[in-house]
């Protein structure tokens, strides 16, 4: 068993590691997982916090090190704060599973003063016609929106 391949399968774990609080998603398709290298014999993984002081922080980290200990024998998990997570680091993949769990992905950030973007599209029906409901949806990274055409509220993943 090559390093190369067994690198390959701890990505393929992480892939299984869903967000606390995004449960549509893992920790690959976020962009939280960044690195996953040998350091003499050692697997260490490298992830990135979403929202800085996120409660669900500690359970990402601890469901990352239980599930690859399964396959490895010494697993070192670090967390890095610099360069901080945006919503940028979201895969391709993780905007499309966003949408199909009714959650809108963020938008992109055009202004300063808008740094939580907006939804581009309503995720049930495809409308640009959305308004914002509250600042703060279920937790402190999600909104709450509504579209005016199909009437239905979604969540909003801010970016960030
Ligand atoms: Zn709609």
């Amino acid at each position: 068993m090559t390093a190369a391949t067994e690198i390959e399968r701890a990505w393929a774990l992480l892939a299984q590691v869903p967000d606390p609080e995004l449960p549509a998603v893992s920790v690959v398709d976020l962009g939280i997982a960044r690195d996953v290298q040998f350091d003499d014999g050692r697997l260490v993984v490298t992830i990135t916090p979403t929202y800085s002081g996120c409660p669900a922080m500690r359970e990402i980290e601890e469901d990352v090190r239980t599930l690859l200990a399964q396959r490895f024998d010494d697993v070192e998990v670090r967390t890095v704060l610099s360069p901080p997570w945006t919503t940028d680091w979201i895969t391709e993949d993780g905007r499309r599973k966003l949408a199909d769990a009714g959650i809108a992905p963020p938008g992109v950030r055009m202004l300063p003063l808008l740094m939580q973007g907006q939804p581009e599209a309503c995720p049930h029906c495809g409308s640009s016609a959305v308004e914002e409901l509250a600042g703060f949806g279920s937790t402190a990274c999600k909104a709450l929106w509504r579209c005016t055409s199909c009437r239905e509220p979604f969540d909003y993943v801010k970016a960030h």
